[in-house]
């Protein structure tokens, strides 16, 4: 076998290939597609579960089922709450306590923005509140004596996009949430893939324009300056604060206050046949398709979900994304182009992949010939460090 260029390929078949930014020690502890598929669901998997998604303003809640349906959901509005990560705790263990009053509930995922070590047990770092290296899973289990899990929140929302969304049957997924900034998670055979240390998937700062935006990470020229909601929102009030005669119609819709334009209202702009909100959008999409073609150069995957309040613009943001990733694709012509569609679970997605990865770890906890040593790690942490 050569490659485009003619030259034998280094990896022949029959020889195993690198996988980049694999993490064995969690693959063990997780199944692949495969075995998912032909196991009929066991009684774990049969259970409800709660799934939690913290914003920057809100806890929200949900009861999940086996089949990703949210059967009860409520919300904490918590302005302020970054100041305190006792405070978010709190909040967290009175929306589960609210779910479990009135579900028989056997475990809780947590989807958080932020670096979640690569065991699920700690934030390391998240943009919206104040936690650094914050211990969660151990300080809510023994509290709500529940085994928790605590995810990324676009891992979570690829792993539900994976499991019960628009990439159901994919074995290689990547999920690109579009919303203030870029969120990203990658779904290989059936394993979320976290990295060594748990941060794989932060596509949303990788360069992509050398010198260009101020991005809050610190560097320039990041994808989600280009290519997320704010890139949008930005581009659009630009327009507007310029006094541009194409940006009349979007001033007019937004009652001629510039910080009125908002990402819905460009997306309603542009389904409503507005030249310059459609436009925007070429804009967005274009960059996004360039972002895509660098992913595959380095992952290769079958299909691309694209979720997030972004995506509800549909075709209008997805296909000048197709277009320019088309055009921009390494070894375009061949090579199998993969499939780029929008998302299908909403905004509840990372509350249902967090739902559905703790409903996974009861299975396996439940499985796992050293259960007693892994119901004291889940349960009773705070027990054992203390003596
Ligand atoms: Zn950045």
């Amino acid at each position: 076998m050569t490659d485009m260029a003619g030259r034998a390929d280094p990896w022949p078949s029959g020889r195993a290939r690198p996988i980049m930014g694999f993490n064995a020690g969690m693959a063990s502890r997780q199944p692949t597609a495969r075995r998912y598929r032909n196991r009929p669901p066991s009684r774990f998997l049969r259970r409800l579960t709660v799934g939690i998604d913290i914003g920057g303003t809100k806890v929200a809640g949900g009861v999940v089922d086996s089949a990703g349906r949210v059967l009860d959901r409520t919300r904490r509005d918590t302005p302020g709450l970054s100041k305190s990560p006792r405070e978010v705790e709190e909040t967290i263990a009175d929306v589960v306590d609210e779910l479990t009053g009135r579900h028989d509930v056997a475990a809780v995922g947590i989807g958080a923005a932020g670096f979640v070590d690569a065991t699920g047990s700690s934030v390391l770092f998240a943009p919206h509140l104040s936690w650094r290296h914050e211990p969660l899973r151990e300080a809510l289990s023994s509290r709500l004596r529940l085994p928790v899990v605590v995810e990324n929140d676009a891992n979570a929302a690829a792993w539900a996009e994976w499991r019960f969304g628009a990439g159901q049957g994919e074995d290689h997924l990547i999920c690109i949430t579009l919303g203030t900034g870029i969120g990203g998670g990658i779904v290989v055979d059936g394993l979320v893939q976290r990295g060594r240390y748990g941060v794989a998937g932060e596509f949303g700062h990788m360069q992509v324009v050398p010198g260009g935006h101020r991005c809050e990470c610190g560097n320039r020229g990041c994808w989600e300056q280009y290519a997320s909601g704010n890139a949008l929102v930005r581009e659009a009030r630009e327009l507007a604060t310029a006094e541009s005669p194409v940006a009349q119609a979007l001033l007019d819709r937004a009652g001629r206050d510039v910080a009125a334009i908002t990402g819905p209202l460009v997306t309603e702009a542009a389904m409503a046949g507005d030249p310059t909100a459609i436009e925007l959008f070429d804009e967005i999409g274009h960059w996004l398709g360039v972002g895509m073609a660098g992913l595959a150069c380095a992952l290769d995957p079958g299909c691309f979900v694209i979720g997030g309040g972004v995506s509800d613009a549909g075709d209008l943001l997805l296909n000048p994304a197709r277009e320019a990733y088309r055009r921009t694709l390494s070894g375009r012509g061949f090579r199998p182009e993969a499939r780029i569609v929008r998302a299908t679970l909403g905004n509840e997605a990372g509350l249902i992949g967090a739902a559905d990865l703790a409903r996974e770890e009861i299975r396996l906890f439940a499985r796992d010939p050293r259960r007693a040593s892994y119901r004291r790690r889940l349960f009773f942490a705070d027990e054992r460090d203390r003596g």
